[in-house]
């Protein structure tokens, strides 16, 4: 019994070191903006914008598939907040974009 508990606590151990090692040496680092205009918009996730709420609008900007923060429930001085922050925040590659405000 007590070598089944410490040979099963010495295995649990191991994995736990291994999966540690994996999830820092296989690690997906995303783009930092996506979270940050996610953060900036009213968060109703209401659809009207054509995206699958909020974040779905935000990747849809920083992936470059529309260059429109077409957020109507956002206040405009918000938007122009976004279209700032995006136009002068550079990504992992180094570059800015070219986005607008309805
Ligand atoms: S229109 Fe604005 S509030 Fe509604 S889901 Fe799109 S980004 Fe969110």
């Amino acid at each position: 019994m007590l070598n089944s508990f410490i040979v099963m606590l010495v295995v649990g151990c191991i994995l736990g070191f291994v999966l540690a090692v994996a999830s820092k040496v296989f690690e997906v680092k995303g783009d930092e903006r996506e979270a940050t205009v996610t953060a900036m918009l009213p968060g109703y996730n209401c659809g009207s914008c054509g995206y699958p709420g909020c974040s779905g609008l935000a990747a849809a900007l920083v992936n470059k598939e529309t260059d429109t923060v077409n957020c109507r429930p956002c206040k405009s001085d918000q938007r122009a907040k976004i279209v700032d922050y995006l136009n002068s925040t550079p990504g992992p590659d180094g570059e800015t974009l070219k986005v607008k405000s309805i």
